[in-house]
């Protein structure tokens, strides 16, 4: 396959990262990953937008712009013949000898990208999926999206072993957000989910999802709920790139609501999965 590198187009075998790379050694980068609908990437303007605002919070400036970024995307997408799939890249401050503090000469970043092909409807678990609720031991700025995922990885796995699909996260009793996604609660109509502030990585399918719950009418309330009101709520389900909307039925060996999909969770999935099909058509 065919991957990006800087601003060149090689052959993966060739995309090979210095072991001075301060991502590498510091996890000191950002990262965005997009969906592929019939060849092309959907939100696109909202991911850039989240990846300059990553860039700007750990004062690290792009190799290029993001309308460059994105037409090297798109030959990355043609070259690999993606219809249906995703495209992950990274952008590291650069390598250079060892040392914590930014770099004293200006050195430059290194940008890797590459595409894996899926199917067109791949990830969409419509029936449901069985959460481990976890503690949330990250740090405080969850709202980059940066390559330091390690809190993520250990409660992933954590989850994984504990027979769950994914787990949500709470810091003291208050519910942040899952591990790879945002996640929601309805109760009595109301679809409630953390702010996005620093303590949760602002999703663009939370976005996406906000703004098709105004468009439906479902009322929101973007606030903090403690794990009690998520063990209580009627509906439940996480959002992300992935996944798009996801009801989630057991947390832990409880279930939720009646154990079933709820009604205004399907009634985002509808939503959703039109938008698509009508992006998939455009
Ligand atoms: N929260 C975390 C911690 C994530 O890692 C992700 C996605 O990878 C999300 C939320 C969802 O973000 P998005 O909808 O942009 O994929």
């Amino acid at each position: 396959s065919t991957i990006l590198y800087n601003d060149s187009f090689l052959r993966r075998e060739q995309g090979k990262v210095d072991m001075e790379d301060r991502g590498y050694q510091f996890g000191d980068g950002i990262y965005e990953a997009l969906r592929v609908y019939n060849g092309k990437m959907f939100l696109l303007d909202l991911h850039m937008k989240r990846l300059n605002r990553s860039a700007r919070e750990l004062r690290l400036s792009l190799p290029y712009d993001t309308n460059h970024l994105a037409e090297n995307l798109d030959r990355l997408i043609r070259e690999n013949q993606i219809d249906y799939g995703y495209v992950y890249f990274q952008i590291t401050r650069g390598a250079i000898a060892r040392k914590h503090r930014f770099p004293e000469q200006k050195i430059d970043c290194v940008l890797t990208g590459s595409v894996e092909a899926a199917s067109k409807d791949e990830d969409l678990h419509a029936d449901g999926i069985k959460v481990s609720l976890l503690d949330d031991i990250r740090w405080l700025r969850c709202d980059i999206k940066t390559l330091n995922l390690l809190g993520n990885v250990l409660a992933n796995q954590e989850a994984f072993e504990q027979g769950s699909d994914d787990a949500i996260l709470h810091r003291d009793g208050v519910v942040t957000e899952g591990t790879t996604c945002n996640a929601f609660i309805v109760k009595d109509g109301v679809l409630i989910t953390h702010p996005a502030d620093h303590f949760i990585l602002n999703g663009i399918t939370r976005i996406f999802v906000l703004e098709l719950a105004e468009r439906l009418g479902i009322p929101v309330e973007e606030r903090t709920y403690t794990t009690e009101e998520l063990r209580n709520a009627d509906e439940a389900f996480i959002t992300s790139t992935g996944v798009r909307v996801t009801p989630v039925i057991r947390i832990d060996d409880q279930s939720v609501g009646d154990g079933k999909p709820g009604l205004i969770t399907l009634r985002l999935l509808r939503a959703f999965n039109l938008d698509v099909e009508q992006f998939i058509a455009e």
